[in-house]
């Protein structure tokens, strides 16, 4: 069932929105060479216990049985990596390319977004990666108005990454968001136009394309946790949780990178 937002809810949104955009923000200001995982993992949680909220990811359950329960406030991974990575003392080298997610909850609502960034110079390759997920997150956020179908905000995203000759990951996709993380409607980035629930103002949505340079497929890690190409190529990843309205849609987490 999608639950539609009334004003108030989406004041707190808007609020936990605000404080993530911050904490990304900061963060990719901190990604270069040299610096560890776990290093920006501090700076997030440290920064989201300042502003009074709370660390969405922490404790979230794995999606496979022997995974333990989510141990970090981000997910930091690290070219591959497609998400799901587990801050570490891994030190970053020159061009990695880096997706950071993160989650925070205030006052009861949740806010998620991610962004990909590189560790000093990016290859052409990547560099296109990058622009190409970010332009097809924009291009999806744009279509998320009412008189719209779901089908035509995920396909806008599928769109934009096999122009390029980039691939989709099938596995894992957006989610609407609020109380919980996760709520309905589960957002693929593929689809098909014109199919799907039809999109209402009050629909708070977690738009979120993981685009891969080679093969779309992708396994998880002995880990439990982290999510990697099968081929070892490269994946970015950006994410905003929006707000549907009567017009253009609200992004509520507008981070700056
Ligand atoms: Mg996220
Ligand atoms: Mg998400």
């Amino acid at each position: 069932m999608i639950v539609l937002k009334t004003e108030s809810e989406v004041v707190r949104m808007r609020e936990a929105g605000k404080i993530l955009a911050g904490v990304l923000s900061e963060l990719a200001r901190l990604v270069r060479p040299g610096i560890t995982t776990a290093d920006i993992e501090e700076v997030a949680d440290r920064r989201i216990l300042e502003a009074g909220a709370t660390a969405t990811f922490k404790g979230q359950p794995g999606m496979v049985s022997y995974a333990p329960p989510y141990p970090a406030a981000t997910c930091i991974s690290i070219n591959e990596q497609v998400i799901h990575g587990i801050p570490s003392d891994r030190v970053l080298k020159d061009g990695d390319l880096v997706s950071i997610d993160c989650g925070v909850t205030w006052k009861g609502w949740i806010a998620d977004a991610a962004i990909s960034v590189v560790a000093g110079t990016a290859s052409p390759d990547v560099q296109r990666l990058m622009d190409t997920t970010r332009r097809g997150l924009m291009a999806a956020i744009e279509l998320a108005r009412p008189g719209r179908k779901l089908g035509d905000v995920s396909f806008a995203v599928q769109q934009h990454a096999m122009a390029e000759g980039f691939g989709v990951v099938r596995e894992f996709c957006g989610h609407g968001v609020g109380r919980t993380l996760h709520e309905d409607p589960p957002i693929p980035n593929y689809g098909t136009p014109g199919t799907g629930p039809g999109l209402r103002a009050g629909m708070t949505l977690a738009i979120e394309p993981m685009i891969t340079l080679g093969s779309h497929q992708v396994k998880v890690k002995r880990d439990g946790w982290t999510v990697v190409t099968n081929d070892g190529k490269p994946a970015a990843h950006f994410e905003h949780t929006i707000l549907v309205t009567e017009g253009a849609a609200e992004i509520l987490t507008p981070w700056e990178i």
